[in-house]
């Protein structure tokens, strides 16, 4: 057991790091347990963040989110590459476990984000950045007048193939099933731009590159068939999932696991925690939108306390 701390962060994105920033210039001297594998978040994985404001010339994701953890010890936040294995959050104070040690807070702000699914792919996560991307909004500028492929048939998929059209001189469609998990009316949209066409039933089987991506196997599922499809960038769509298992029970979710919060404010059904950043957000999903939860969720905190004492 350990003194109760003001604060503990659990996360270390753009959410958990802006939301130690905040309470350690708070004078609160946050405990933020960042993770092990995935310490510095989702940016960790890529190469050029080019829409984070403030950086004309774009940033690498791992170079941003080495500043923002400096940034947040620079004014005494408490960093530990551990992961939280269990909370009680309904405890008074509340208790955070990691491993066989125990940590109490009179405050707990949860900022674990989403994980993308991926498609399970030898080359994968090694061209991450390099032609793969799971964010059209963040990576479509990079591909003007290239031939590029979506993977996924949701709403999501549909959303991101229409967008990337603004860039892309082709955007191929691979989805496993012979129709559309989309919306009518995103189905509409999709099959009447000219841009946009469709492999049915199938499934991509390779990813091809050293360097960066320069085609894919895809396997139509209902014949057995192969083919290669020469394109230069692929948009994985089929889903994230909100890190929040860990809060089951004790934290309110949608249906699709995200965790609730008393919007526009970060506040939780318990009093004194608070939820930030993408395990929150399935709407915008940025790296600054997820800064900006952070930093509400770290001055909710600081009034919640100023309101308790
Ligand atoms: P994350 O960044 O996912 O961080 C979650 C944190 O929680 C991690 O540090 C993890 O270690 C920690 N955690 C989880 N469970 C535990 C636990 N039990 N204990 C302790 N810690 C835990 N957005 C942009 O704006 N621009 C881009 O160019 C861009 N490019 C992207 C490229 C890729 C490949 C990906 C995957 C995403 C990209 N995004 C981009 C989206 C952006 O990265 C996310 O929106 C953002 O990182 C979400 O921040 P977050 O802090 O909510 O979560």
């Amino acid at each position: 057991m350990s003194d109760v701390r003001n604060v503990i962060v659990i996360g270390s994105g753009p959410a958990g790091y802006t939301a130690a920033i905040y309470a350690a210039r708070g004078d609160l001297k946050p405990l933020v347990f960042e993770g092990s594998v995935t310490a510095g978040g989702a940016l960790m994985n890529t190469t050029d963040v080019e829409n984070f404001p403030g950086f004309p010339d774009g940033v690498m994701g791992p170079d941003l989110m080495d500043n923002l953890r400096k940034q947040a010890e620079r004014f005494g936040a408490e960093l530990v590459t551990d992961d939280v294995t269990a909370v009680d959050l309904t405890a008074d104070p509340k208790v955070v476990t990691v491993g066989d040690d125990t940590y109490l807070a009179r405050t707990v702000i949860v900022a674990t984000g989403s994980g993308y699914r991926e498609l399970g792919l030898e080359n994968e996560k090694r061209l991450s950045g390099r032609g793969v991307s799971w964010c059209a909004t963040c990576d479509g500028f990079f591909f003007r007048e290239q031939d590029i492929a979506v993977v996924g048939g949701g709403d999501t998929a549909m959303e991101e193939a229409i967008f990337l059209t603004k860039f892309a001189r082709s955007v191929t469609v691979i989805h496993r099933r012979g129709e559309l998990r989309a919306s009518k009316i995103m189905q509409d949209r999709a099959f009447a731009n000219e841009k946009i066409t469709f492999r049915w039933d199938s499934e991509v089987t390779e990813v091809h590159g050293d360097d960066r991506v320069t085609g894919v196997a895809i396997r139509n599922v209902a014949t057995g068939e192969s083919s290669a499809l020469e394109i230069t960038g692929l948009f994985i769509a089929i889903g994230h999932d909100p890190r929040s298992e860990l809060f089951a029970g004790q934290l309110e979710t949608d249906t699709d696991g995200y965790l609730l919060v008393d919007a526009p404010t970060t506040k939780t059904k318990i009093p004194g925690v608070f939820a930030c950043g993408d395990v929150v957000d399935h709407v915008y999903r940025q790296a600054i939108t997820a800064a900006g939860s952070g930093c509400a969720a770290a001055l909710d905190a600081e009034r919640w306390l100023q309101d308790q004492d």
